[in-house]
């Protein structure tokens, strides 16, 4: 059958990202996705589930949105592509530089486009760094972040990213790469002061941390960490690519914390992954001293930075994100979610604490002296019941997180919550 020869295909051919080999080797795909509607995602064996990741916290707006498939269609057909290197343009890329200047946080006014948040990152690190040459500070090179962050997986941001595991698959790292523990100020300070201020260009966090977990940061820890950045001079720098266009319940994440940055990465939610793009913002200051480059070129550049296509798409995008009222969306449904949870931690004995702010969400599980997490288990009898999410096991956690897309509706934030308690009293009956 169908199935049957693209599971054999897929065993053979397609090495998966971020996945256990061997499980893809035993079971083959558990999904092979055909068509998506809203929130819902359907395979070819006609199985429909709630997609309450956004696929990969991306999917905002949800799926099989037409209006994005034929502004695709017809910038495709007019000018898919471009260069964007020198003095070459296209309307697209301009129109989404200023209608995200418009959007952003503080004075971050200028836009270098990529085509995802891992070269988001990358871009932000080589930027901070060649911002110190230009003041005459090249010393300044080190690059702090957060345990328990996620920023990706190309050579940098793998480097900066704190959850362990990824930065044990490679042999050798980036260096000038440092940690720090994730909610304390006066880590950072301790560690500005141990290395020498003098030899760091930037510290950067997400704003929620996502993948490591659906960490909320408590109220004054941004307030003290800009603090601490402007005191020694150092870039103080967010990755918003989970948490802008919407997600949290704002347009970026920050803006719960009443601080701005230097610099901010976004990808994912800037297009809903109805296209592949990312991008750093820069703010006046720093786009100011890039004028007077000492090189006389900007010499960082992706093939595909400022892609018509996918810029077009974004415009659609935020369009869309404005015209529906997504963020109150969030909002609203993600004050409904969390109340849920807590009904739930309530109700079953094996949940410890849940979190959540906005539409992103998280449930931990009470260690009982178990030999294996449960997480996993639930994330199983929820797929079974016709809803995706995921479970976190870093750092010794076992925790399961949720993102489901910005249009959900009250029913459907409903239907979300009866899934996960029924997974959830199943596992906790056979314990
Ligand atoms: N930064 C954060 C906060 C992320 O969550 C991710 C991906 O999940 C990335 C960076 C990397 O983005 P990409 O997978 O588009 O390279």
């Amino acid at each position: 059958d169908e199935f049957g020869q693209l599971e054999e295909l897929d065993k053979r051919h397609f090495l998966h990202p971020t996945s256990s080999i061997q499980q893809q080797q035993d079971m083959g795909p558990s999904f092979i996705f055909k068509e998506g509607r809203g929130i819902y995602l359907e395979d070819i064996k006609g199985n429909v589930v709630i997609d309450g990741m956004s696929s990969l916290w991306n999917v905002n707006v949800g799926h099989g949105r037409t209006e994005l498939g034929d502004v695709a269609k017809e910038q495709m057909a007019k000018l898919a592509y471009s260069s964007c290197f020198g003095t070459f343009s296209n309307e697209p890329a301009i129109r989404l530089s200023a209608s995200l200047a418009a959007l952003a946080p503080g004075d971050l006014q200028a836009t270098f486009f990529t085509s995802g948040g891992s070269e988001a990152n990358d871009t932000a690190y080589k930027l901070a760094r060649h911002y110190w040459i230009l003041k005459g500070k090249p010393e300044r090179k080190k690059i702090i972040s957060r345990t328990k962050s996620y920023h990706g997986v190309t050579m940098g941001a793998t480097s900066a990213t704190g959850l362990q595991p990824f930065r044990e698959f490679t042999s050798s790292l980036a260096p000038d790469f440092f940690h720090v523990a994730h909610f304390n100020s006066s880590a950072l300070r301790k560690l500005i002061e141990a290395e020498g201020p003098d030899t760091i260009a930037a510290f950067i966090a997400e704003p929620i941390q996502g993948a490591g977990g659906v960490h909320i940061a408590p109220e004054n820890y941004f307030k003290e960490v800009k603090n601490i950045c402007v005191e020694y001079g150092i870039l103080f720098l967010t990755d918003e690519v989970i948490t802008g266009f919407g997600r949290t319940g704002k347009w970026f994440g920050i803006e719960h914390y009443g601080v701005t940055p230097d610099m901010m990465c976004f990808a994912k939610g800037v297009s809903s992954g109805y296209a592949q793009l990312g991008g750093v913002m820069l703010s006046e200051q720093i786009h100011e001293e890039f004028k007077k480059l000492s090189t006389g070129t900007l010499l960082h550049g992706y093939t595909y930075s400022g892609h018509a296509m996918a810029c077009g798409v974004a415009l659609k995008n935020i369009e869309l994100v404005e015209k529906e009222n997504l963020i109150e969306n969030a909002k609203t449904m993600g004050e409904k979610l969390l109340a849920g949870l807590k009904q739930i931690q309530g109700k079953r004995k094996i949940v410890g604490e849940v979190r959540g702010l906005g539409l992103m969400a998280a449930i931990e599980f009470i260690d009982k002296n178990r030999k294996s997490p449960v997480s996993p288990l639930i994330v199983n009898e929820a797929a079974k019941r016709g809803l995706i999410c995921r479970s976190v096991l870093f750092d010794g956690q076992d925790t399961i997180v949720i993102a489901p897309p910005l249009i959900i509706k009250s029913e459907e934030v409903v239907k979300v919550i009866r899934i996960l308690d029924d997974s959830i009293h199943e596992i906790e009956s056979n314990e």
